[in-house]
């Protein structure tokens, strides 16, 4: 009997993460037994195969709304044919990440420390996300001696002093892969926090076992950031993951993602919030949602995030307010006015923590309602962009 949305919970294995990664959803036949997809949908489930992989967990397909194809959890997960638009600014990687790797898949653009990305694995792929250039490619996968490589590579470099395992998803790893990967670091003197950025809690709550906090509890301080984007992700299952990293001593924080129709209004934001700190989890990011091929449709204005940030202050608790954030090949720049200098036509500018001016491509969408008005500024000639044209572009095919 094929799995469906009535009957899978009921399945002895359902909140096993290991029977939920082999009965993830990732073809039209079975996602019609999850929800009723849009003939638009199945389309792009076509049209988008060879962009960008597609992978839903049981868990998380339960949370899509069947009948609303604009539901907020739905719209992360599942293709769209606006991933095929033609986008002004869409590029691979517009933080730079590869210039910034000394070896493969280790990122070191702050000094005191490092973004590793241990495996291109992931439970689900979100449409939006920052890694797409990388994220189920089986050519950033890592193999032991390249793991070994970027710890050496940490090992070697005193001034790094934290460590944020990414990826992908570094918690797709099991246990012994984990020990494996966390002893060798933990041999580091200089090494003093490691921390995991890690969507499990949300596309599949089960992988936080006992075992796992077990073994997190072995290597304090570790801390854990997370990735939930509406409030419709607040589960109970999901609190009960939650609560188990907290017993286990692990600081838990959020990073979420600014999207357009999915989280970019006050309201929205305010109980997504307000939520995350009745888990105990403290909002730490919210991301301007990057410039990636094929994400436009995503993304919002950044006087929008700016107005909603606005809204949420002196409106709700100081702890369950986060930074509103860009990330840049300078680093993460505050969207608030000591960083944000002001707009100039279909850009932003603005200025990186050592004092570089960057210039963000955002194009205001049509209609868009803000309370927010930046400055008019001219474009410095010091600032400076994401290149745009040629090989910088995500090659997509053409929609017939
Ligand atoms: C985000 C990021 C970090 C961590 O930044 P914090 O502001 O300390 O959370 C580290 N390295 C890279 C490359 C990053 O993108
Ligand atoms: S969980 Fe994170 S790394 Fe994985 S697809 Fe989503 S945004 Fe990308």
């Amino acid at each position: 009997m094929p799995l469906d949305r009535h009957t899978a919970p009921n399945h002895p294995k359902w909140t096993d993460w290991r029977w939920q990664m082999q009965n993830r959803i990732h073809t039209a036949e079975a996602l019609h037994r999850w929800i009723n997809p849009t003939p638009e949908e199945l389309e792009a489930i076509e049209k988008t195969k060879e962009v960008f992989r597609w992978n839903i967990t049981p868990y998380y397909a339960r949370l899509m709304d069947p009948d609303d194809p604009s539901g907020p959890v739905r719209r992360q997960v599942v293709p769209h044919l606006d991933e095929l638009a033609p986008d002004i600014v869409g590029v691979v990687d517009p933080l730079e990440e590869v210039a910034h790797s000394p070896v493969k898949n280790l990122i070191h653009n702050y000094e005191d420390r490092v973004a590793f990305c241990v495996t291109a694995e992931c439970a689900i792929y979100c449409r939006y996300c920052l890694r797409k250039r990388m994220v189920g490619d089986a050519a950033f996968f890592m193999r032991k001696g390249e793991l070994q490589e970027a710890i050496d590579y940490i090992a070697a470099h005193d001034e790094i002093r934290d460590v944020l395992l990414t990826g992908g998803d570094p918690l797709t790893f099991n246990e012994s892969n984990l020990e494996w990967l966390l002893s060798r670091l933990r041999a580091i003197d200089h090494v003093e926090l490691i921390r995991f950025g890690s969507r499990m809690p949300v596309k599949l709550p089960y992988r936080i076992t006992d075992a796992l906090c077990n073994l997190l509890a072995r290597y304090h301080p570790i801390w854990v950031n997370t990735h939930f984007n509406h409030p419709k992700e607040l589960t109970d299952d999901a609190a009960a993951a939650i609560a188990k990293l907290k017993s286990a001593g692990v600081p838990v924080g959020n990073q979420t993602v600014l999207l357009r129709g999915i989280n970019d209004d006050a309201a929205t934001m305010k109980a997504l919030c307000e939520g995350l700190v009745r888990m105990r989890v403290r909002p730490y990011y919210l991301y301007q949602a990057q410039v990636i091929g094929g994400t436009a449709h995503f993304r919002t204005s950044i006087e929008k995030g700016m107005g909603i940030m606005r809204a949420l202050r002196g409106r709700t608790s100081g702890f369950a307010i986060p930074t509103y954030v860009l990330d840049t090949p300078f680093g993460k720049v505050p969207l608030n006015r000591s960083y944000v200098k002001g707009r100039c036509d279909d850009h932003v500018v603005m200025e990186s923590y050592d004092g570089r001016l960057w210039a963000e491509p955002n194009p205001r969408p049509p209609g868009e309602t803000t309370t927010v008005t930046l400055p008019a500024v001219d474009m410095p000639d010091t600032a400076a962009t994401i290149p745009t044209g040629g090989d910088a572009f995500v090659p997509l095919p053409t929609v017939a």
